[in-house]
């Protein structure tokens, strides 16, 4: 497909800059979950913020809308173009400055969380942002959408760790927010409105990210629990300033990887009916193990956790990480599922648990809901599998017809115990309209008053979010 902006994109950029090849624009048109299938007339790889400037400039001019995409490992489809330009990062992937001394790091948007994780660790500094999907996320799409992950607990979201981006504006404008200040009070600070904008507002091009301390030694445990009432006891007795992670899986979440990853072994004799696997952060093992087995013995003599395995070493932490990282892929063996995002008070956690267990039962009865995650956070994935049957995939279309009310019938108990449609995974075109019905009336028109005064022709991302 061609028109005078598409020329004028393919005369001004470099030839590497751009491609209408579709074996190689394939790959960014359909997202992990083969959820949202896209399309566009042309993919754009700059490799400067110059570059992307050019071409939103261009874009501007001729009224073309962008979608911009990093990794393309986002769950609700914001990354996934319906016929807009593609713009992706993934050829500005440069560290631009490592800086110990003010615990920052600057980074262009395309480069891996994981890269950014392994700059800081050569500079012996931890950037604490830990994802499953971390190999492939880049910067510029967790900061777009204010990625949580295991670690929230004790760091925060992304929202948490960011000094300030560098963005192309919907006019090609270049917003230098870049600085390691810690302390920076002069007005608005508008590259907070980038993060979690979900690349409503602007390209983020570069970012200078926190870093933060390295732990001397992270104690890892994974502890077997009777109830979510148990998993949220346990939590309040084991947290403390060294408790980084707190994660907590059903056992059919957890078999689904056991049983079909040959890599992944139950460390456990015995089945049980949760798991939670936490990380403390401490000075040395000795300090790990001085300060865990006590906490241990006391939730044992209590019954509230019936078993614990405590990593020994580095191949049994690996392994008792990897069965929590594999807990999205593993549910592909259950057929068909509707997944959620959403949180609550941690107070609540059980409450929602039981309420939403029934729903759903009433709406598709024999369904398998599989809730984990990030429980310390209030950030539950309460996914439903479909029902157990001797062919998954013949009964798979009739159950994800359900996507609708389902999610409707989680989201009305979420709005009535406090709780938030999305915790991490951001609106997308996925809960566009439900965030429209939802939100307050007066969050909505401001949402949208800010989208209209940064992006007055409504060209970046235009299906999503507001
Ligand atoms: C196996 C797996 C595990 C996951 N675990 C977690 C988890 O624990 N916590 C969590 O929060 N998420 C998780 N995710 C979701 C996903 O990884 C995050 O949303 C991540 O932040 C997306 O980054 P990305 O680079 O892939 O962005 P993309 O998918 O490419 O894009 C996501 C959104 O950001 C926008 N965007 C991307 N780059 C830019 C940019 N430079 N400027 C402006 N807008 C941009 C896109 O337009 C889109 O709206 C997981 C995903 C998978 C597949």
């Amino acid at each position: 497909m061609t028109s005078p902006g598409i020329n004028a994109l393919k005369a001004a950029l470099p030839a590497k800059a751009w491609t209408q090849d579709a074996d190689m624009i394939a790959p960014h048109l359909v997202e992990w979950r083969e959820k949202y299938f896209g399309t566009t007339p042309i993919l754009l790889m700059p490799s400067s913020t110059a570059d992307v400037a050019t071409a939103v400039k261009i874009c501007a001019d001729h009224g073309l809308s962008i979608v911009p995409q990093g990794g393309n490992t986002g769950l609700v489809g914001g990354q996934t173009p319906q016929g807009e330009v593609l713009l992706s990062l993934k050829r500005m992937t440069k560290i631009r400055e490592v800086n110990p001394v003010a615990d920052a790091i600057t980074v262009e948007a395309g480069a891996t969380l994981q890269t950014v994780q392994d700059a800081a660790t050569a500079a012996n500094r931890k950037f604490p942002l830990t994802l499953s999907s971390e190999g492939s996320c880049t910067v510029g799409g967790v900061l777009s959408t204010n990625a949580g992950g295991n670690h929230v607990l004790k760091y925060g979201t992304t929202k948490d760790l960011v000094f300030g981006v560098e963005a192309v504006l919907a006019d090609g404008q270049i917003f230098n927010g870049l600085t390691s200040l810690h302390k920076n009070n002069t007005g608005y600070d508008l590259s907070r409105l980038f993060l979690g904008a979900e690349g409503t507002l602007g390209i983020i091009t570069a970012a200078t990210l926190k870093l933060f301390a390295q732990p001397g030694h992270v104690t890892r445990v994974m502890m077997a629990v009777a109830s979510v009432t148990d998993a949220v006891a346990l939590l309040t007795q084991l947290r403390g300033p060294a408790l980084a992670m707190f994660e907590v899986m059903p056992r059919i979440g957890f078999a689904a990887v056991t049983d079909n990853f040959e890599t992944d072994r139950d460390p456990f004799t015995a089945v049980h009916p949760w798991y939670v696997l936490a990380d403390f952060e401490v000075d040395n093992a000795e300090a790990g193990e001085a300060l865990v087995m006590p906490l241990l013995e006391k939730a044992m003599a209590s019954g509230l956790v019936r078993d614990a395995v405590l990593a020994q070493s580095d191949t049994q932490f690996r392994a008792l990480g990897a069965i929590r990282e594999h807990m999205s892929a593993g549910q592909k063996f259950l057929g068909g599922s509707i997944k959620q995002d959403i949180t609550v008070p941690i107070d609540r956690i059980a409450d929602f648990f039981t309420r939403a267990n029934a729903t759903v039962q009433r709406i598709v009865p024999g369904c398998r809901p599989v809730g984990f995650g990030h429980f310390g956070d209030g950030n539950i994935h309460y996914n439903i599998a479909q029902p157990a049957s001797a062919n998954l995939a013949a009964n798979r279309d009739a159950f994800l017809a359900h996507w609708d009310d389902i999610s409707e019938a989680i989201f009305d108990i979420v709005d009535s115990l406090g709780g938030s449609i999305s915790a991490e995974h951001g609106i997308g075109i996925m809960k566009r309209e439900t965030l429209a019905k939802r939100a307050d009336p007066v969050k909505m028109a401001l949402l949208r008053r800010v989208k209209a005064a940064m992006d007055p022709d409504g060209i970046m991302n235009p299906r999503v979010m507001v």
